[in-house]
């Protein structure tokens, strides 16, 4: 196990609902369910943070398949995360509201992203049970997969070309990264044009 005493976590549900109210109120408007092109954007400056959908302008993004699985536990309650760190298979449990645990994440070098397979809960589950073994009495929820956009060294870039900016490769931390990478972006910006960061 790895203890990091000022570690935090979130759930990405709650979070980016309140983060897009919190921008909305600042006068920020969002068009959802709108499939653009950056290039063909009319605006002084376009960030394209589009993930995997990029890869015509980053040839080299590619995915990084993750599954993870809900649980609900009434015998197991967590205050933070813990991470069983395994040389072939690690995982995390975040608890989440409710007595609901997200247990994670396969890293899985495919950009399919279909529902999660077999093989896949066989080995989060049994490394949950491994991990406390009452765990084996939970109810599975929820499961579900995703593919992160990462670059062959799995570090993100803020790439500038121009009026787009090009955000991406955040990989497995971009809601950990996400507020540093913001204060980059701003910066970016605010240089001189034809700068690649
Ligand atoms: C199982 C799993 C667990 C994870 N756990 C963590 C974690 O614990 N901590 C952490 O920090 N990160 C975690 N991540 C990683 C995190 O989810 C990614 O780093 C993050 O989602 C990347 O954000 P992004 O906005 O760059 O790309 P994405 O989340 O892929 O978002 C890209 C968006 O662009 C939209 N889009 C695409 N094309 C267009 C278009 N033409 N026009 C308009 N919109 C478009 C897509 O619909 C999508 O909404 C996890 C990922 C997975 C799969």
């Amino acid at each position: 196990g790895l203890w990091l005493a000022d570690e935090a976590h979130l759930d990405p549900r709650e979070a980016l609902p309140a983060l897009a109210a919190s921008l909305a109120s600042r006068g920020v408007r969002f068009a959802f369910g709108a499939a653009v092109q950056p290039q063909t954007l009319a605006a002084d400056h376009v960030i394209d943070c589009r993930g995997l959908a990029a890869r015509e302008a980053l040839p080299d993004l590619r995915g990084v398949r993750g599954e993870r699985l809900l649980l609900r536990s009434r015998d197991v309650t967590l205050h933070r995360p813990v991470r069983l760190l395994h040389p072939r298979f690690s995982i995390y449990v975040v608890p989440r509201a409710d007595g609901l645990l997200m247990l994670g994440a396969t890293m899985l070098e495919s950009d399919h992203a279909g529902p999660i397979t077999v093989r896949s809960a066989l080995e989060l589950l049994g490394a949950a049970r491994a991990l406390h073994p009452a765990l084996a009495e939970a109810e599975i929820v929820e499961a579900a997969a995703g593919v992160r956009p990462a670059f062959p060294d799995n570090l993100p870039r803020l790439l500038r070309r121009g009026r787009v900016t090009h955000f991406n490769g955040l990989y497995r931390h971009g809601f950990l990264l996400a507020p540093w990478y913001a204060t980059q972006l701003a910066a970016t910006l605010a240089a001189p044009a034809e700068v690649e960061a």
